[in-house]
């Protein structure tokens, strides 16, 4: 019974974490490759035609599709 209990201990936790730092890193890869893409400027620039707005609470910029201001929290409504 103990043997188990070291296999679970010394082996499924470092497991684990390994396999959750591999996830973690992937993740973070891929958010570098996306970051990649957005600031080449080859790339067709899509997201600039997302119709901007202006907060009318702290006059910040943000995308129309927002359903809130992503600086202050402040619900624009554009209807
Ligand atoms: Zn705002």
């Amino acid at each position: 019974m103990e043997t188990v209990l070291f296999l679970i201990v010394f082996i499924g936790v470092p497991t684990f974490i390994l396999l959750y730092w591999i996830i973690k890193l992937a993740v973070r890869q891929g958010i570098l490759e996306a970051n990649k893409i957005m600031q080449n400027p080859k790339t067709p620039k899509t997201y600039d035609s997302i119709t901007k707005i202006i907060c009318t609470n702290c006059d910040g910029e943000h995308d129309l599709d927002w359903p809130k201001c992503p600086h202050c929290g402040h619900i624009n409504k554009m209807i």
